[in-house]
């Protein structure tokens, strides 16, 4: 059995008026993430450790955000085509773990639905798939509410 772990990380800076985007989640907010791409950093992240466990690179190098095909494009479309290279190379997803950590507005509401939308996404059951959030107890930009940030690590595995 061939068992490999990733982890990713994203931040991403949020700007009055625009939509707030979290785990393929439309979150009622009245700031959203500035971003080339819907601004998902929780996909991002899953992203990057998805692609961190097959040493494949980074989210960046698969999608250039110079690139304006993924100009505002839904991340959820970019979760599948990096699931397909996992996939594709024979390998199962066992397990995801991801924290997003904002001042507000609160997640808790939206947590299950996110787990079943990245659960479809990533055509995986929902108890692979676990979301966390926390607060920053107002530290850091996070805490001053000038960004979001998201930590990912993923189990895969090859018979
Ligand atoms: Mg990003």
């Amino acid at each position: 059995m061939d068992i490999r772990v990733g982890q990713g990380y994203d931040v991403h800076a949020l700007g009055e008026g625009l939509r707030l985007v979290l785990a393929g989640v439309e979150v009622e907010h009245t700031k959203g993430c500035i971003a080339h791409s819907d601004g998902d950093v929780a996909i991002h992240a899953i992203c990057d450790a998805l692609l961190g466990a097959l040493a494949l690179g980074d989210i960046g190098k698969l999608f250039p955000d110079t690139d304006v095909a993924y100009k505002g494009i839904d991340s959820k479309i970019l979760l599948r085509k990096v699931c397909e290279e996992v996939y594709s190379r024979g390998y199962a997803i066992s397990n995801i773990d991801c924290t997003i950590a904002m001042q507000r507005p609160k997640l808790r509401p939206h947590i299950d639905t996110m787990r079943e939308v990245l659960a479809e996404t990533m055509d995986i059951t929902a108890d692979r798939v676990s979301i966390k959030a926390t607060t920053t107890e107002r530290l850091g930009f996070e805490g001053r509410e000038e960004g979001v940030s998201a930590y990912a690590v993923v189990l895969v595995c090859k018979e």
